[in-house]
């Protein structure tokens, strides 16, 4: 049986060990006992110690001696390095290991091991993503859809823009900024609201040097700690559509011209098939642009040009396939036209060839030159005819001279002249005026040109003298005509003048004479007329 002090110094331990409360009280005479006391202030400080620990306090300071308050302080001091391993780890120090907490360390060390290696999986994850973002071609940024503030950017995007790292400070720059029409960027984001994406979408911004951007932007919603953003790539496509609204500028100019010029432009393939024609050869041939698209070549050239075509066509093949320069081709060209006639073009053919020198096809210019024509051949009358008379003047009998010549020696066919003079002219004139003389002159060449053939020349040689050329003619059929043209002059009741004569002498081609000689031959005989007394005719 133990005392009753002992029972209550029992009691009194046991509520101090176990009860959160100490409620039993020591027996008044142990209180002041020296081994009373120390077991009792260690009991306190193991309750203290413990509580402090229980409640996450690592701080507290633990007095005391003994076994037991040394293993309290020991685990505190295991705690207090616990935790600042942890810390360490927290802040990216992999290194330290937890060895003093047997199964837990293992435990503890393996986390770490996973969460380092876990935390180094999301590091190259996330220079990858890096890479990758900084090596997109385009512009591609990330910014926050409720403000626009930016959140990512990569190198294309600073091109673009010119900004520098320090003006797009991440956090500060606000992307909004850069629109200069902000209800494009409403309606941007109304798109990816409702989409969550955006695609091609057009818009103009301005870059740092203050200049409009056109791009084309493409977008996807994305989720960044559960805050909205996007995604955005960026083409800058400013000069695509300048390169493009100048192409449609200079191709519609080109249009304009070919579809309003008066010439007609063309294009054509190396078949001689048109690929284009301006409309302005309704107004040169009649027919419709439609119409000559699907014309023949038989009907778009006269017989003759065909050929001055085809030829052309020849060299223009023949140059692009020995890669040759192009031989620019002008000729003139019989046209026929819808209404049957004919129109005749001057046409200006040069090769086309692409940016890399490849030809891809012929342009032409066809311009109506038949007033030009009308006016060379009005030229040519003029410069061939005599004023007075309106017959052909020196130049053409010159010229018909040397051309039946050369014809007569290679074909061996006959031909003879006549040459003319009116008798006794000064006398008409003297008698009845220089207009007179005049008017005989005009008289006496339609009563010539009446008794000839077609084909025969009448001339003026000088004065009142005329030459008449007689092709496929005879001396002696020379001589039947010049007797026949003296008698009709003969009888011919010139005005005012009245009868009036002429003298004739003939000559005819022989193989061995030249133009002079036959003339001049001619001229003896009409010599000898006049000797002979006038109003005859004489041969050489
Ligand atoms: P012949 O019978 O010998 O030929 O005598 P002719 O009077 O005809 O000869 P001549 O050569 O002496 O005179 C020719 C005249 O013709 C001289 C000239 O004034 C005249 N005559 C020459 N050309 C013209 C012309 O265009 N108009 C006029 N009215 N007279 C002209
Ligand atoms: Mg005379
Ligand atoms: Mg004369």
């Amino acid at each position: 049986m133990i005392s009753k002090d002992a029972s209550s110094i029992l009691e009194y331990f046991k509520a101090a060990l176990n009860d959160l409360r100490v409620e039993a009280v020591p027996p008044e005479n142990i209180c002041s006992d020296d081994t009373f006391l120390e077991v009792d202030q260690t009991i306190k400080t193991i309750r203290a110690a413990s509580a402090e620990l229980g409640n996450g306090n690592l701080s507290h300071d633990i007095k005391g001696k003994g076994y037991v308050v040394g293993a309290i302080k020991n685990l505190q001091a295991s705690l207090r390095n616990l935790t600042w391993i942890t810390k360490t780890i927290a802040s990216g120090d992999f290194s330290q290991r937890v060895h003093f907490l047997g199964d837990f360390s293992d435990a503890f060390n393996r986390m770490a091991e996973k969460l380092e290696s876990s935390i180094r999986e999301l590091e190259e994850a996330r220079s990858h993503f890096e890479m990758v973002f900084q090596a997109i071609p385009d512009a591609t940024i990330i910014t926050k859809i409720d403000d626009g503030t930016l959140m990512a950017y990569n190198h294309a995007f600073m091109e673009a823009t010119k900004f520098t790292d320090e003006d797009l400070t991440v956090g500060s720059f606000n992307i909004c900024d850069l629109y200069s029409d902000h209800s494009q960027r409403e309606s941007f984001i109304k798109k990816l609201e409702t989409d969550g994406f955006v695609e091609n979408l057009e818009f103009s911004f301005y870059g740092k040097d203050n200049e409009e951007h056109i791009g084309l932007i493409s977008s996807k919603k994305i989720f960044i700690d559960s805050i909205p953003h996007t995604l955005s790539v960026i083409r800058d496509i400013t000069e695509l559509k300048a390169i493009e609204a100048k192409l449609q500028q200079s191709e519609e100019r080109h249009r304009l011209l070919a579809d309003n010029a008066a010439d007609v432009i063309w294009t054509m393939d190396l078949e001689g098939r048109f690929t284009y024609i301006s409309p302005s050869v309704e107004k040169l041939r009649g027919y419709t642009v439609e119409e000559v698209m699907t014309q023949s070549q038989e009907e778009v050239l006269c017989p003759g040009s065909l050929i001055q075509m085809h030829e052309g066509l020849a060299r223009a093949v023949e140059s692009v396939e020995k890669n040759l320069p192009f031989q620019v081709f002008r000729g003139e060209l019989e046209q026929p036209c819808k209404d049957g006639s004919t129109v005749w073009t001057e046409a200006t053919v040069s090769g086309i060839y692409n940016e890399d020198g490849r030809f891809i096809g012929m342009l032409g210019v066809s311009r109506d030159i038949s007033e030009r024509k009308l006016m060379e051949k009005e030229i040519r009358r003029l410069s061939i005819t005599d004023k007075l008379t309106q017959s052909f003047n020196r130049l053409k009998l010159d010229e018909t001279l040397e051309q039946q010549f050369e014809w007569s020696k290679t074909s061996l066919s006959p031909f003879a002249i006549i040459i003319l003079d009116v008798d006794h002219f000064k006398l008409v004139n003297d008698t009845y005026g220089h207009q007179v003389g005049d008017r005989v002159l005009i008289e006496l060449v339609a009563v010539l040109n009446e008794n000839v053939r077609n084909r025969d020349v009448v001339g003026r040689w000088g004065g009142e003298e005329f030459l008449i050329i007689l092709p496929d003619t005879h001396v002696t059929e020379a001589v039947v005509l010049a007797e026949h043209l003296r008698k009709a002059v003969e009888k011919y009741p010139f005005t005012t003048a009245g009868q009036v004569t002429i003298s004739l002498g003939v000559s005819a081609f022989k193989t061995d004479s030249s133009p002079e000689t036959i003339v001049s031959q001619a001229d003896t005989a009409l010599y000898q007329a006049k000797e002979n007394g006038r109003n005859r005719v004489e041969v050489m």
